[in-house]
Parts: structure tokens; C-alpha cells; sequence
């Protein structure tokens, strides 16, 4: 029996709808002069579904697929994906050999990795393609670009290392006043011109991020990484909108149990809401072990009958309760937590504001519990 399939399947589930997908990477590509695309499915596709989203973007052109971890970058061989696939976290040493294995290529930030690599490449007679890591401003990982001649200069003499691209990470581009990322920009490319006063061939730029994409078109370079954009979000609730992205997600669940309280009625663990006076109040089977974060009790809101409403009392991890004031409802009613109902909205954004994060936690928290459909393929 497979609870999966849409007959049967659990009243909460995620909808991702493709033909947004697609949307969002054509116009990016028009911000962007129809640069290359690296598109990042890290963490699920950002809660999208791996595979499926990962599937779609092949098939869609894009160049390559980025992921930050080993296990998604062989889950993504393992379902067929040929298009290149690059791994962007710190390598483990000892998981050199698999990305061997799997045709993975991956970020070198340090001349240690870089030569372990060329050691255990030329034992087992192969070559690994590499993008090299700089540090302009992140501080992450990366070697730090002033200082980062002799890494280049070895790696491009090392034998059984293709250096396919160099590359470093934006800390602050989702602010378009920030003045730290032109400097950045100025940093990557000074370090870079190493490659041509060795006589190398330049390998393809890249560093631009979502907030990269939108706001400097100095550092879109050869090959753009755009993440949360891709999938129709902004990267903070506040960022200027500068292109009608559509989000492709929506979280939909329906009313489990309605009842009708009269006034003083208390709701949920820790009895932090209580009715003043009677009210109709909705059950929602869904909950923080879904990723719905418990950060939204007592302030996060859903629509249903085409209305905003707000949660009463604490999320609990399986449901949560809705106050809808004086309209009951029946079982069955369709809640909607991210996405459309009507002609009313709640986005992403909305709920990392209430649930005082950012939007790509709200959307990686979304986990495995929840069924994904897919429409407009
Ligand atoms: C996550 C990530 C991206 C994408 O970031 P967004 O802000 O989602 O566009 C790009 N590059 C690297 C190295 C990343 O880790």
C-alpha cells in the first residue's frame, strides 16, 4: 500500500508547483544575461523534494546542480542525474574516493585537502574536478584570497586536479546597501588574476548567490548559484523585490475536529490562550515534528474560508488549533499554512517574521513527514 499516493495519502502535504520553477529560473536568467545556472538543491531543494526538483532542473538545461553534501550528491547519481553536481561543504578526507566513485566534483579550500586529493588521485589513477575555494568576507572556509597565489598556482600544476572553477561565498548581498559585497567582488577577482599571469587558463568565476543574482550584477561573473530565488523566495522578509519571482511551495492541511467553547476555555500545552469569550476553534493535524516551527503559537496565522486566522495556544508536534472566531467549520475544511486560498496569500517570508528567523529555515525545517505532490509538470 503506498500512503503516498493522493487517494490516501495524510490531509498535510506540500504542493510544488514545477511550472514556478520554471518561471523563476527563466527570469533570473534574463536578470542575468542568460548566464550559467549552478542551481542549488541542497537540503531537500530547500524543502522542495531532492529528486524531483533536481529531475526537473535537469531537464529544464541547467548547467549544473549544487548540493552541500557527499550523501545528496550520490542520492542524486543514484536516481540517474547526469548533469555535473557539485558538492560546496569542507571535504572529509576520508570520503575523497567516493566523490571519485560517483563523479562528484567539490570545493578545495585548503592546500592540505588539495594535496591529499592529488595523492589519492594519483594512486588510483584518476582525475578529480575541483572548484577552489576563496575567502573574500565570508569567513567560513576558503583559503583567504590574499593569500591565496600559491594554493592557486599548485593546484593548477597538479596533475590529477581539474580545476573547473574558483569561487567564493557572499556574506551580505541579500542587503544591496552592504558595501562588503563589492569588495568582495574586488577581492575574487584580484586573487584570480593569478590564473592569468600563470599562463593557465581561467577557470569559470563564480559567486554569486540569491542575493548576488538580485542586487550586483558585478558578481554574476561566469556561473550563478542561486538557491532560495529558484524556488520563488526572497532571503529576507525585508529584501527588496527587484523580480516577480512566484514561491513554487505551498503547505495545505485540513480541519481534523471543530468544536464551539464558550468563554474561558483554555487551548494547548501550557494553557497559554484562553477564550474571551465564545469562540469556534479548528484542529490542524500538522505540527512542529513536521517542521512547522512551535515559534508560531499564539502569532502565526493560516487562511481558511478564504480568511486569516490565528493559531491558538502552542504548536504542539503533531497539531495545532486555529481561533476562527465565530464561522465553525466542518472536518475536512481546507486549511492552507503557506500559499494561496482565495485571493488571500501567506508567504514564507510572513512566517520566518513571526517565527523570528529567516525564510530558509522555514522552509528546510519542512521534513520528511510531509508528502510532496507535484503539479504542472
Ligand atoms: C546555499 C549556497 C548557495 C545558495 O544560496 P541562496 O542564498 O539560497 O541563493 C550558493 N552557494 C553556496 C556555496 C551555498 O552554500
Amino acid at each position: 500500500m503506498n500512503l503516498n499516493s493522493p487517494s490516501i495519502m495524510r490531509p498535510s502535504f506540500i504542493e510544488v508547483n514545477l511550472n514556478n520553477l520554471r518561471h523563476n529560473l527563466e527570469l533570473i536568467r534574463k536578470h542575468t544575461d542568460d548566464r550559467p545556472v549552478m542551481a542549488v538543491v541542497k537540503a531537500n531543494a530547500y524543502g522542495h523534494g531532492l529528486l524531483k526538483v533536481a529531475q526537473f532542473y535537469e531537464k529544464l538545461g541547467v548547467n549544473c546542480l549544487g548540493v552541500a553534501l557527499l550523501e545528496e550528491g550520490i542520492r542524486l547519481r543514484e536516481s540517474g542525474i547526469t548533469l555535473p553536481v557539485v558538492v560546496f561543504g569542507g571535504v572529509s578526507v576520508q570520503q575523497i574516493p567516493e566523490y571519485l566513485e560517483w563523479n562528484l566534483e567539490f570545493f578545495v579550500s585548503s592546500p592540505e585537502v588539495l594535496r591529499l586529493a592529488e595523492k589519492i588521485c594519483k594512486s588510483c589513477k584518476q582525475q578529480a574536478t575541483v572548484h577552489l575555494k576563496l575567502d573574500t568576507g565570508m569567513g567560513r572556509i576558503g583559503i583567504g584570497a590574499e593569500d591565496s597565489a600559491s594554493f592557486i598556482e599548485e593546484a593548477v600544476r597538479a596533475k590529477h586536479i581539474m580545476v573547473k572553477g574558483v569561487c567564493s561565498h557572499l556574506a551580505c548581498a541579500d542587503d544591496p546597501e552592504n558595501p562588503l559585497t563589492l569588495k568582495q567582488v574586488e577581492r575574487f577577482l584580484r586573487a584570480v588574476s593569478v590564473f592569468e599571469r600563470l599562463g593557465a587558463e581561467m577557470p569559470l568565476r563564480h559567486l554569486a548567490n540569491s542575493g548576488g543574482v538580485l542586487y550586483f550584477p558585478e558578481s554574476h561573473l561566469d556561473m550563478i548559484r542561486p538557491g532560495i530565488l529558484l524556488y520563488g523566495v526572497y532571503p529576507e522578509a525585508t529584501s527588496p523585490h527587484v523580480m516577480e519571482v512566484r514561491p513554487a511551495l505551498q503547505l495545505k492541511s485540513q480541519v481534523s475536529f471543530h468544536k464551539s467553547v464558550p468563554s474561558g476555555f483554555s487551548v494547548s500545552y501550557g494553557s497559554t490562550w484562553t477564550s474571551k469569550s465564545s469562540a469556534e476553534i479548528s484542529t490542524v493535524p500538522l505540527g512542529y515534528g513536521d517542521g512547522y516551527r512551535r515559534q508560531l503559537s499564539n502569532r502565526g496565522e493560516v487562511l481558511i474560508r478564504g480568511k486569516r486566522r490565528t493559531i491558538a495556544g502552542r504548536v504542539c508536534m503533531d497539531q495545532f488549533m486555529i481561533n476562527c472566531e465565530n464561522e465553525p467549520n466542518d472536518a475536512g475544511e481546507e486549511v492552507v499554512l503557506i500559499g494561496l486560498q482565495k485571493d488571500r496569500c501567506i508567504t514564507v517570508e510572513e512566517l520566518s517574521v513571526w517565527a523570528e528567523t529567516i525564510p530558509y529555515e522555514i522552509l528546510t525545517n519542512l521534513n520528511e513527514r510531509l508528502p510532496r505532490i507535484y503539479s504542472n509538470e
